[in-house]
């Protein structure tokens, strides 16, 4: 007797469940034999199996893989995943399955065993979200929305400002937001200007702009109506992904699909002790196969968020409270530091009777490579495993704080807008050069800038005041902060297009990115003349600024203002 093994039986597509069959072989699909055979494992089940097919029988494999290779040049290259193939014949199809198998082995280790066991994770996960959800303005917001096309937006603002950001901070961003716009209309119709002063300190600003645009869309283009599946929300809306798509979709509309973010990631890698790079295209494909498998067909939204939940709560990536976690009886990971944990306490070797993959063989692609153990200090911790990030790359930029104490109507200081693309785009900012670190040609050009905007200026009271340091996604970006003020001048009344002159508090509720905030803290307390606590600073910024939030201090932990000991040779060289 022959056992067919189905692809979905190595991937993460499919519930398998193959305690009843009771074969004596396993064999490749359309072998050029017609059946390669493996001995089948007396007990069958998933992970006898996949053993089998890891052990010895691999040579078998590979044997029936190579035959079939030798009709097919070229193809050996070609790597597919289950989610990637697409057989134009009942011939193809079979051929490429073996070709999945032979690429893709995934253990049943890391699959969910079956429909009951889906079943159980998705109630235990629920009760608890039903239990401990956070009270959400975005969830109050979408519960208690009846018009689909409101609810579907007020799900699409906090997905796009969730991105990378944390909640605290997204609270009151979003409740702003949505009193400014309460719907897509009134965003369609609102200036990238008002989108970016209200977003300014959020970070990420090409969000805010894909979000405007994907409203302007819907107003101008379907007629007014969200489009209600993933599928289509990827393709049609500017900015949305697969996540935010899917969580739309979902959240919003109750299509059954699943969502797979950072948290999520977390969880699942967790849930089924995948050590592999969580960052990978493959291990990224089993993700989102397990999330699809995972996801209430009855509550898709519900469950989505319960995921997410469990991850941003309790499976947190530091300080995992798995004593609360509603899932804890079907994690791998917390199975194997109890395992570990035993094994240590009594110098046994590990114990044959619970349940793992073969990590110590380098077969499993979704487990750890042998080059990196378990570790006894990190717990369940050592899932997932940290892909290694390339360092940001280093730029550095000197910038101006050019300022008309005298100005008509009180002090002024001049801003300039970015480029409409790119980095920041639209947004205000210092008049600034791209430097070199350090140098004559720094102050010469950057003056060159100023005067640009402002006209002839008196060279020699440009002072360096000192460094900022900003960590944008890809870059780090270095501030050289100098400052020059117009004392005595006559004041400067063209505003040439693409600048503007603001005063004091007009600068702190315009758009600019918090980087021009911290050069602007500098200015204040560094430029001669001035002392921290001085009047003048102390009234410099409105009192809503003074105490930013908790999200706000996390980005402005990245600025570390420094006066490097050069400050001096630098302004000296302007005498
Ligand atoms: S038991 Fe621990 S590691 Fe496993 S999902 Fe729950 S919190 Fe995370």
């Amino acid at each position: 007797m022959l056992l067919d093994i189905p692809k979905e039986a190595l991937s993460t597509h499919a519930v398998t469940d193959y305690a009843n069959v009771g074969p004596s072989e396993v064999t490749c699909r359309n072998s050029p034999t017609g059946h390669t055979s493996v001995p089948q494992p007396a007990k069958s089940n998933p992970m006898s199996i996949w053993r089998a097919i890891m052990k010895k029988p691999r040579t078998a494999v590979r044997s029936c893989h190579q035959k079939q290779a030798s009709g097919h040049e070229g193809r050996e290259k070609q790597v597919l995943s289950s989610s990637q193939v697409k057989p134009s014949t009942p011939d193809g199809l079979a051929r490429r399955q073996k070709e999945v198998v032979l690429r893709d082995p995934v253990s049943p280790y890391h699959l969910f065993r079956d429909t009951a066991e889906v079943t159980v994770f998705r109630e235990n996960l629920l009760s608890w979200y039903d239990r401990e959800k956070r009270d959400l303005p975005w969830r109050r917001r979408a519960e208690g929305e009846v018009d689909p096309d409101r609810r579907a937006y007020a799900v699409w603002v906090s997905e796009v400002m969730l991105q990378q950001t944390q909640v605290a901070t997204v609270i009151d961003y979003y409740t702003r937001w949505m009193q400014k716009w309460p719907t897509l209309q009134d965003l369609a119709s609102a200036s990238l200007e008002e989108v970016n002063q209200l977003w300014a300190g959020l970070g990420y600003y090409s969000r805010g702009r894909r979000l405007q645009e994907g409203a302007q869309k819907v107003v101008e283009e379907l007629g007014g109506h969200v489009p209600h599946t993933a599928e289509t929300l990827q393709k049609l809306l500017p900015g949305v992904g697969r996540y935010t798509a899917g969580a739309i979709a979902s959240i919003a509309f109750g299509q059954a699909t699943g969502v797979v973010d950072g948290n999520v990631v977390r969880v699942l890698c967790r849930v089924r002790a995948i050590g592999a790079d969580s960052g990978s295209t493959f291990v990224s494909q089993q993700l989102w196969s397990l999330a699809q498998q995972l996801v209430d067909p009855a509550r898709p939204g519900d469950f989505n968020q319960a995921a997410m939940e469990l991850g941003a709560t309790v499976c947190t990536p530091q300080h995992p409270r798995c004593s609360q976690c509603p899932v804890q009886s079907m994690c791998r990971a917390h199975q194997r530091v109890e395992r570990e944990q035993l094994v240590a306490s009594q110098s046994l070797p590990g114990s044959p009777d619970v349940e793992e993959c073969a990590p110590s063989t380098g077969q499993c692609q979704l487990c750890a490579p042998p080059t990196e153990p378990w570790d006894q200090t990190l717990g369940v911790a050592n899932f997932p495993r940290k892909a290694s990030r390339r360092p940001p790359r280093e730029e550095c930029s000197a910038t101006c704080v050019l300022e008309q104490p005298r100005a008509l109507g009180g002090a002024r200081i001049l801003l300039v807008q970015r480029p409409k693309s790119g980095l920041l785009a639209g947004l205000w900012e210092f008049p600034s050069v791209t430097a070199e670190p350090s140098g004559q040609c720094q102050r010469e050009a950057l003056l060159r800038e100023l005067q640009s905007w402002a006209g002839p200026l008196p060279a020699t009271h440009l002072q360096h005041l000192g460094q900022v340091a900003h960590t944008f996604s890809h870059i780090k970006l270095t501030y050289q902060v100098y400052g020059l003020a117009l004392e005595g001048q006559i004041p400067v009344t063209i505003t040439p297009p693409g600048a503007r002159w603001l005063t004091r508090e007009e600068f702190h509720t315009a758009a600019v990115s918090t980087a021009m905030k911290k050069v602007f803290r500098v200015y204040e307390g560094q430029r001669p003349g001035t002392c921290k606590g001085s009047k003048r600073s102390q009234v410099s910024a409105p009192s809503t600024q003074r105490k930013p939030s908790p999200g706000q201090q996390v980005l402005d932990s990245f600025f570390r203002p420094h006066h490097p000991t050069d400050v001096s040779s630098l302004n000296s060289m302007a005498q």
